[in-house]
C-alpha cells in the first residue's frame, strides 16, 4: 500500500497524514532503485508516451475542444538571450576577489546591472572592491554595498532580478526565502561535507600528496575541499604514516611557519573549527594557537558519523577518516547524508572510480585527484540538494545571469496559411 513504500521519507517532518505522502515515497523509492536512469529505459518510456498520443489521438483532441475550443499550430522560432535586469551577487570570505568577479563577469557579459556585497569578515579586500573597483565600471551600472547581516537583510527586501550567492547552506536559505518574495530566481553556491573515497588498490603515497594538498589548501577553507576520506581499516594504517609524511613535505615540520599554510579568518570561527578537535582521536597534528588563529594540518581518526566534526561542515584544516569495510559501505555512508558539492573517488581500477561516480549524486566530482576539477572552465560549477542550486564557470556564468527569451516571429502577411487554425474549426464529431 501507499504507505509501506518509503525508504528515504525517514524525516517526513511529520507528514504522515499527508494524503499525498505514500505516493510521493512510492515514486522516490523507485528513484533509489534506479530504474529510471538506463538509456533504454527512457527510451521506453518515451515511446510508450508516443504510442499514447497516438493511439489516444481522438480522445485528446475531443478532450481539449470540449475544455478548452483551442487549437494552436506553431512556426519557426529563435531564442533571444536578454539580460535578467538588475542583479544582486553576494560573496562569501573564503575567496573573497574571485568568487564576487567571476559571478560579475557573467552578470556583465549577458548585460545586466549589478550589485555586489562582499563579505564583511574580509575586511581589506571589502574596502578594495568598495573603493577601487567601482572607478574602473560604470558607476551607474555597477555598485558595491557593504554590508553586515542588518545591512544585507535590507537590502534583500528589494526586487531584484537575479540573486546570486555563494555562502553557507543555512544564510542560502535565508536569501532564497527573500527571494521568493519577489519570485526571484537565485543560483546558490553553497557548502557541505565532501567525501573521498579511497580504495585500497592506490598508491597511498599519491593519494596522500593530493588529498593533503586539498584538504590544507587554504587553511582548509574551501567549499570543494574532501572533508573525510572513507577507506578500509588496513588503508587507514597505510594511509596515516603517508598524510604525516605529504604535510611535512610541503608545510615543513612546524607548519606554522610555512610561509604556504594559511590562518583562519576570525576568533569565531577558530573557535568554532578548534572545537571540533575533541571528536575521534588526533592522529596528526591537532595544535592550536589562538592568537594567531593557527590550526595544525589535522587528521582525526576514530570519529563517529555523529560526533560534530562529521554533522557540520568543518571549513578548517582538519582531515577526517572513517573506515569502512568495502566500496558499497563507502557509498551507502555517501548516499546517507546530504547531498555534498563534490564526491572524490580514489582507486587504481577505473571501475571502482566509475562505481562511486554512478551511485552517488553530488554538484561535481573528480576522481583521482581534489580540487581540480574546479579550474576548468568547460566544466559547470555547483551543488544539488543542500549543496546548491544552479551553476556557473565559462559559458555556464554567461547562461546562468541569462533569460533564455523563446521568441516567435510571422510575416504579417501571408494570411491564408493561417485560415486553418481560425475558426469555425472542423470538429473530430463531424467525421471529416
Ligand atoms: P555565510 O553564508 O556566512 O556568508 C556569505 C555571505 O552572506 C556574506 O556576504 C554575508 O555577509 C552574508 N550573510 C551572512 N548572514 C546573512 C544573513 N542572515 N542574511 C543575509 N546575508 C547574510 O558564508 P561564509 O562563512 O562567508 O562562507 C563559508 C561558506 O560558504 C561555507 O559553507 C562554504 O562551503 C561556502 N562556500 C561555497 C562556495 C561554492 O562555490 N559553492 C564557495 C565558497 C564558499
Amino acid at each position: 500500500t501507499d504507505g509501506e513504500a518509503g525508504t528515504a521519507g525517514a524525516d517526513d517532518g511529520g507528514m504522515s497524514e499527508n494524503p499525498y505522502a505514500g505516493l510521493v515515497s512510492r515514486l522516490r523509492a523507485a528513484w533509489l532503485s534506479r530504474r529510471t536512469r538506463p538509456l533504454e529505459y527512457r527510451v521506453a518510456q518515451l515511446e510508450a508516451l508516443g504510442r499514447f498520443l497516438e493511439e489516444k489521438k481522438q480522445d485528446i483532441l475531443e478532450a481539449t475542444a470540449l475544455d478548452m475550443r483551442k487549437a494552436t499550430q506553431l512556426d519557426s522560432a529563435f531564442i533571444r538571450k536578454d539580460p535578467y535586469g538588475v542583479v544582486l551577487i553576494i560573496g562569501p570570505w573564503n575567496y573573497p576577489i574571485y568568487l564576487l568577479l567571476v559571478p560579475l563577469i557573467g552578470a556583465i557579459a549577458a548585460g545586466n546591472c549589478v550589485i555586489i556585497k562582499p563579505s564583511e569578515l574580509t575586511k581589506n579586500s571589502e574596502k578594495l572592491i568598495e573603493e577601487v573597483l567601482p572607478k574602473y565600471l560604470d558607476k551607474d551600472c555597477f555598485a558595491v554595498v557593504t554590508a553586515g547581516v542588518e545591512e544585507t537583510t535590507r537590502l534583500l527586501e528589494n526586487k531584484f532580478d537575479y540573486i546570486f550567492f555563494t555562502g553557507s547552506p543555512s544564510v542560502g536559505r535565508i536569501i532564497m526565502t527573500a527571494a521568493a518574495k519577489h519570485l526571484t530566481p537565485v543560483t546558490l553556491e553553497l557548502g557541505g561535507k565532501n567525501p573521498c573515497y579511497v580504495s585500497d588498490t592506490c598508491d597511498v603515497q599519491n593519494v596522500a600528496r593530493r588529498v593533503v594538498w586539498g584538504r590544507f589548501f587554504n587553511a582548509g577553507q574551501t567549499c570543494i575541499a574532501p572533508e573525510y576520506v572513507l577507506c578500509s581499516v588496513e588503508m587507514q594504517e597505510k594511509l596515516i604514516p603517508a598524510l604525516r609524511e605529504a604535510i611535512t613535505e610541503f608545510y615543513g615540520s612546524e607548519p606554522r611557519n610555512s610561509p604556504d599554510f594559511g590562518r583562519i579568518v576570525g576568533d569565531k570561527q577558530f573557535r568554532r573549527v578548534q572545537a571540533l578537535l575533541s571528536s575521534g582521536r588526533v592522529a596528526i597534528g591537532g595544535q592550536t594557537d589562538e592568537k594567531e588563529r593557527y590550526i595544525a594540518p589535522t587528521v582525526l581518526v576514530d570519529v563517529k558519523p555523529s560526533d560534530p566534526a562529521m554533522q557540520e561542515e568543518i571549513f578548517g584544516p582538519i582531515l577526517i577518516i572513517i573506515t569502512v569495510a568495502n566500496i558499497d559501505e563507502a557509498i551507502d555512508f555517501i548516499n546517507s547524508r546530504e547531498r555534498p558539492l563534490v564526491v572524490y573517488a580514489f582507486s587504481s581500477n577505473s571501475k571502482e572510480v566509475n562505481q562511486v561516480l554512478e551511485r552517488t549524486s553530488s554538484g561535481g566530482f573528480c576522481g583521482n585527484d581534489t580540487l581540480m576539477h574546479v579550474t576548468l572552465t568547460s566544466l559547470p560549477f555547483g551543488g544539488i540538494g543542500s549543496s546548491g542550486l544552479g551553476m556557473y564557470h565559462g559559458q555556464f556564468t554567461f547562461d546562468t545571469f541569462t533569460h533564455h527569451r523563446g521568441c516567435l516571429q510571422r510575416s504579417t502577411g501571408l494570411e491564408p496559411i493561417n485560415t486553418l487554425r481560425y475558426p469555425p474549426l472542423q470538429h473530430p464529431q463531424d467525421g471529416s
